[in-house]
């Protein structure tokens, strides 16, 4: 498991290779950018922590399936797929309304 840290930076950090199963439905986390940062650092406490977030989060190579992830799961806390809770809020309100026009 990744270490938490408590520098204002993220930093890469040795994590245990934590075996997985590749049909899992979360078997994409193992891809994903954040593996290589403490935990914490997706789960700002304000608006810098979020843009320091989704810089990691920009060139993700599973962006699209962590956010339809935590869409689909109602996950409302932490940034995942780039948004913060409040963007996955507006993206479920949009697709609400879209879906009823
Ligand atoms: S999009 Fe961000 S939170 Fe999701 S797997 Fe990638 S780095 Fe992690």
């Amino acid at each position: 498991m990744a270490k938490l840290s408590t520098r204002s930076q993220p930093i890469p950090v040795e994590t245990e290779h934590v075996p997985h199963d590749p049909d899992s439905p979360t078997a994409w986390m193992a891809d994903g950018n954040c593996r290589l940062h403490p935990p914490a650092t997706f789960f700002p406490s304000d608006g810098v922590g979020v843009d320091r977030a989704r810089k990691i989060c920009k060139d993700c190579p599973v962006l699209s399936t962590c956010l339809e992830f935590a869409l689909d799961e109602r996950i409302d806390h932490g940034v995942w797929g780039g948004c913060s809770e409040r963007e996955r809020r507006r993206i479920l309100k949009r697709r609400r309304v879209e879906a009823t026009v």
